[in-house]
């Protein structure tokens, strides 16, 4: 069987999902669209089930890609996801709001369990519901469950195993839609749930109906007037009036009312407080980005240091052969390029399934919505681009929470700008070549300051871009914000620890394979070159080696790994490149380095090392420093490290997409390749004119 779990947001479908499937869950997307599908399998007796766990919606009226999809998962029998059995999960305590949906999920006819969920939170605040009611009224079973406190779960499980039951209560239809709802039938030619259920506009909108069918109900309701959105206000009012006698009669038993909504009230009072609220969730996301930025810094080094362990062994163990350098080189270093994410990944999932279980997350993006809306952003946007000061990667997988399409797909498209922790080796180099460590102020220095101008610099432009693409997109949707204030609650370790194992999943399968393939590439660019050069180079290093008796020094070596990569494809690709970015001030060398960092920014700093041959561990890199200062052009005669060249080459990597990696995520996120190419493309061209503007002012 295929069941459905259906309800509100909040209402704690997830929750009651994690604890039917456990592990057994595996999250694909719906087709089409970018919407991650989380399904599980589930055993009952001797049959395994198919758990679907839909996006949370509040009513079959579709606004946001979440609401399409439920509508047209339960609305069209041919599509892949129909449920054999709906469980309609709702919160005890908002059991008015959550039967709006109820009522209309109902009305379609599918077999259907009611679990009525957080019944411990409405017994704590005396409420008693009584479910006879509700079961009687529709015909179907009924089960008062807790899915934190594993109340009645086994009671649904039966349920489950019986198949649910169609509800006996015949569709609502308003008065003046009745004589409508004959003329849909006959259009589309079945009778179909939906066209019992809801109206004639969402007959329109389901998949199942064919064009020719669509134009004869688009025609039909032209001839007349009918107005959908009308339609939907006198459908929802009519619900509401029967459902307040419903659940008037469910909370009849009730011995107080509600009462202990006050405990969050207290909370509010100080975490939403007017002057309080906003410096207290700065202080939270600021922790949040601590722990992102140096948390994982840790385990980090640690998943490095393992890798470069094993690279090591290999190396010692398997002749020398291009087999062992692309193991070693290309394969455990991609690898290691991969996994070396997920500490970031699993630390800001981590905290954002805390935010979100304890319910602050909306009160975060409700305080900090008015902000952000100035430029086309909300307040759900605010933990994704703060991340993106740590990395990219998570921040733009955590643009999933987002809802509205076009507000995601902004803060997708400027997270690059943002200064991620991956451009500080090389702001540190750079900086460093002209900015002296001056003190100012006594406490701040200059070279400090300047890195702070680079962040800033980094999130104003991102704010600039975001509100210039908020103008030029059109938003096809329209749609009317429900902002809920959950109550705070207790997290769910269980939810954490599923939403961080589930993330680093999909970013370890889906984006490494990208990475890896790109590393590889990279790999093969920097080790090898046009026919006989390369071999040129292995050719009198041999010689050397034998001079010297076995051993060449680290001198030498560090000269051998120059020159073979200048020799190879990659040094070929800088004087290859070097007029284009000559009007930047760049030399071949640069050009190198430009394309080996592509890997990740911070190997511009090894990339330089290797090709001024000096020692990478050096910790002050100032002997490279001193190199990289004293080297001129050989036809000029000038100086290559000017100011200008280098605040041209800083702003090129403050905006330049250099991130192979982000390039594979947004991939992931956008389930194309069109998306991370514009986002290349356009970030190219604006790293290279505004760093040509540079230099040319600094000139
Ligand atoms: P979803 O949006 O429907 O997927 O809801 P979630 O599963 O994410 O749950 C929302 C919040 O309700 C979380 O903080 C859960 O811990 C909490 N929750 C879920 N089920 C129960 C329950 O039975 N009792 C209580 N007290 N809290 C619950
Ligand atoms: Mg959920």
């Amino acid at each position: 069987m295929n069941i459905c779990l259906v309800g509100n947001p909040n209402c704690g479908k997830t929750t009651l999902f994690n604890l039917l499937t456990g592990l057994n869950q595996r999250v694909g997307n719906y087709s089409g669209v970018t919407v991650d599908k989380f399904s599980g399998k589930i055993a009952i007796g001797k049959e395994v089930h198919q758990l679907i766990d839909l996006p949370g919606t509040y009513s079959l009226y579709p606004k946001s890609i979440d609401e399409t999809i439920v509508f047209n998962t339960l609305t069209n029998s041919n599509s892949e996801n129909f449920p054999d059995v709906v469980v309609l999960v709702m919160n005890a305590t908002q059991m008015r709001r959550n039967m709006i949906l109820a009522s209309q999920v109902l009305d379609l006819g599918i077999p259907t369990i009611i679990a009525i969920n957080m019944i411990d939170e409405a017994n704590k605040n005396k409420v008693d519901i009584d479910h006879e009611v509700l079961a009687d009224t529709y015909g179907v079973p009924v089960c008062l469950i807790s899915a934190t406190k594993k109340v009645g779960i086994q009671q649904l499980k039966e349920q489950i195993k019986e198949g649910g039951k169609q509800s006996q209560m015949p569709a609502m239809v308003s008065d003046e839609f009745q004589s409508h709802q004959q003329k849909i039938k006959e259009i589309t030619g079945e009778d179909n749930a939906y066209t019992n259920a809801v109206t004639l506009t969402l007959a329109e909108q389901s998949k199942k109906v064919s064009a020719a069918q669509r134009i004869q109900l688009l025609e039909y309701r032209k001839q007349n007037n009918i107005s959908p959105t009308k339609a939907m206000a006198v459908d929802i009012n009519n619900r509401y009036s029967f459902i307040n006698g419903l659940v008037n009669d469910m909370h009849q038993h009730k011995n107080n009312a509600v009462t202990t909504l006050s405990n969050t009230e207290k909370i509010d009072r100080i975490l939403t407080h007017k002057w309080l609220g906003l410096p207290i969730a700065m202080l939270v996301l600021f922790f949040i980005f601590q722990a992102i930025f140096s948390f994982a810094s840790w385990p980090m080094d640690l998943l490095d240091g393992a890798f470069a362990n094993l690279g090591a062994f290999v190396e010692n163990n398997l002749p020398e052969s291009w087999f062992r350098d692309l193991i070693v080189e290309g394969i455990i270093a991609g690898l290691s390029g991969v996994l070396i994410f997920i500490p970031q990944i699993a630390i800001l999932f981590g905290f954002i399934a805390i935010l979100e279980g304890t319910g602050y997350m909306a009160r975060i993006s409700y305080m900090l919505d008015r902000l952000m809306r100035s430029v086309g952003l909300s307040g759900n946007s605010v933990v994704p681009m703060m991340s993106g000061f740590a990395c990219a990667i998570p921040a733009v997988m955590a643009t999933r929470n987002i809802k509205n399409t076009k507000e995601r797909f902004i803060s997708l498209m400027v997270i690059p700008l943002l200064s991620c922790s991956a451009r500080l080796p090389v702001y540190i180099l750079l900086i460093g070549l002209f900015i002296p460590r001056k003190p100012i102020f006594g406490f701040l220095n200059l070279q400090g300051l300047t890195m702070m101008g680079f962040y800033l610099f980094g999130l104003v432009l991102a704010l600039a871009i975001a509100g210039i693409m908020n103008v030029i997109i059109k938003n096809k949707t329209k749609q009317f914000f429900i902002m809920e204030l959950p109550r705070y609650r207790f997290p769910q370790w269980r939810n954490v620890l599923l939403t961080m194992y589930q993330k680093a999943k999909i970013f370890t399968l889906e984006a490494g394979k990208i990475i890896l393939i790109i590393s590889v590439i990279l790999w093969v660019l920097a080790s090898y070159g046009p026919k006989g050069k390369l071999q040129a180079v292995d050719a009198k290093y041999e010689q050397l080696q034998e001079q010297e008796g076995g051993e060449l020094t680290a001198e030498q070596n560090r000269l051998y790994s120059q020159e073979k990569l200048v020799n190879s494809y990659a040094g070929h690709f800088g004087k290859a490149i070097e007029p284009v970015i000559k009007p930047l001030g760049y030399d071949w060398k640069i050009g190198i380095a430009l394309l080996t960092s592509f890997a990740a920014r911070e190997v511009f700093v090894g990339t330089m090392a290797t090709i001024y041959s000096v020692d990478a561990d050096d910790e002050n890199i100032s002997s490279l420093k001193e190199k990289m200062l004293a080297e001129t052009n050989p036809k000029t005669g000038q100086k290559v490290y000017t100011m200008a060249t280098v605040a041209s080459l800083l702003v090129f990597f403050a905006i330049a997409m250099q991130c192979m990696s982000t390039l594979a995520i947004v991939k992931r996120e956008t389930k194309s390749w069109k998306w991370p190419v514009v986002q290349f493309v356009y970030l190219t061209v604006l790293a290279y004119g505004l760093s040509f503007i540079t230099y040319r002012l600094f000139l």
